[in-house]
C-alpha cells in the first residue's frame, strides 16, 4: 500500500503544476479554417486558400471530437486546448460539444482561446461544463489602441466590448488571460502608452484576470504582412519558403523578432513585458 504522505505529496505537485499550467496540455483540433483575415496570421481565409486551397471552414463530428478526447484521457491528459473559434458570435457547436461533454462526465479541464468575445451562452455553458481549477478563457486584445485593433484584427472590438465581457467572466468566476503585443506595424509610442495604462486598468478592475501575456508577433508565411509587407511598412529578409526555413532553424540562438521592429519599438516592448 502506498505511503499516504506520498501519495498527499504527489498531490500537491499535480496541483502546483496545474497551477504553474505545466501540466501536459492536448490541443484540441475541433475544425479548420477562419472566416477572417488578420494582419499577421497563416491560419486565415485568404492564407488558408493560398496554402491548403480550403475556402471554408469546416468543424469536426462532435462523436469524433469525443473519442478523441476519450483517447486523450486515457493517455493521461488533463489539460485541454481549444484554438478554434471561426464564428465568435455562434457558438452553437460549442452548445452542443459542451453538453456532450457533461453528460459523459469526462474528466478534464479546458483552455478556450476565443477568437472575438464570448458569447454570454458560452460563458455559461464553459462555467458548467468546467468547473476545475485550472480552465480559462483567453482574449486576445492584443493592442490598447481600437484604431490599430481594427487595422490588424479580423474580430476587432472596441476596448468598452471587452470590458463588459470582463465583467461577465468576473460574474461568473471565469478566469481569464489577455494577451497583448508591441511593434505591430502603425503602432506608435503614445498607442504602446495606452496599451499599458490598459493593461493596468483590467488588472486592477477584473480579479478574474489572472494573467497577461505580452508576447511578440512573427510574420508568418502567407499572411497579409508576409504577402504585402509595403502595405504595413514593413521591411522583412523573410520571403520565400528558404527563408523561413533558416529562419526557424537559427532562432534559437537568432534574434527573437522577425526583424520588423526598431529599436524605438522595441524598447516599447520591454517596457510593456515589464509591467
Ligand atoms: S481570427 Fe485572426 S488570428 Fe484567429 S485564425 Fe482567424 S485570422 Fe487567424
Amino acid at each position: 500500500m502506498e505511503c499516504s504522505f506520498l501519495v498527499q505529496e504527489r498531490k500537491l505537485v499535480r496541483s502546483l503544476a496545474r497551477e504553474s499550467m505545466e501540466l501536459p496540455v492536448f490541443h484540441l483540433a475541433v475544425g479548420r479554417g477562419c472566416p477572417v483575415q488578420c494582419a499577421w496570421c497563416s491560419g486565415g481565409i485568404l492564407a488558408q486558400r493560398t496554402i491548403s486551397g480550403r475556402k471554408e471552414v469546416i468543424f469536426r463530428k462532435i462523436d469524433d471530437v469525443l473519442q478523441i478526447i476519450r483517447e486523450a484521457i486515457s493517455h493521461g491528459y488533463e489539460v485541454f486546448q481549444i484554438c478554434f473559434d471561426p464564428y465568435p458570435q455562434r457558438h452553437e457547436y460549442f452548445l452542443k460539444l459542451f453538453p456532450r461533454i457533461r453528460e459523459e462526465k469526462l474528466p478534464m479541464e479546458c483552455r478556450f482561446e476565443a477568437f472575438g468575445l464570448p458569447t454570454i451562452a458560452l460563458i455559461k455553458s464553459f462555467k458548467e461544463t468546467f468547473p476545475g481549477s485550472t480552465f480559462c478563457i483567453i482574449l486576445k486584445p492584443d493592442v490598447g489602441s481600437e484604431q490599430v485593433r481594427r487595422i490588424h484584427q479580423g474580430y476587432a472590438f472596441a476596448n468598452q466590448t471587452l470590458m463588459a465581457c470582463l465583467e461577465q467572466l468576473n460574474r461568473f468566476r471565469i478566469p481569464c488571460h489577455l494577451t497583448f503585443t508591441t511593434g505591430v506595424p502603425f503602432e506608435t509610442e503614445e498607442d504602446i502608452s495606452k496599451t499599458i495604462r490598459f493593461q493596468k486598468e483590467i488588472q486592477h478592475r477584473y480579479p478574474m484576470v489572472k494573467k497577461i501575456h505580452h508576447v511578440t508577433f512573427e510574420i508568418e508565411p502567407g499572411s497579409p504582412w508576409h504577402l504585402y509587407p509595403e502595405a504595413y511598412g514593413v521591411q522583412t529578409s523573410l520571403k520565400n519558403f528558404m527563408d523561413f526555413y533558416h529562419h526557424s532553424s537559427e532562432r534559437k540562438d537568432g534574434p527573437p523578432l522577425s526583424g520588423i521592429l526598431d529599436s524605438q519599438l522595441l524598447s516599447g516592448g520591454r517596457k510593456c513585458q515589464g509591467l
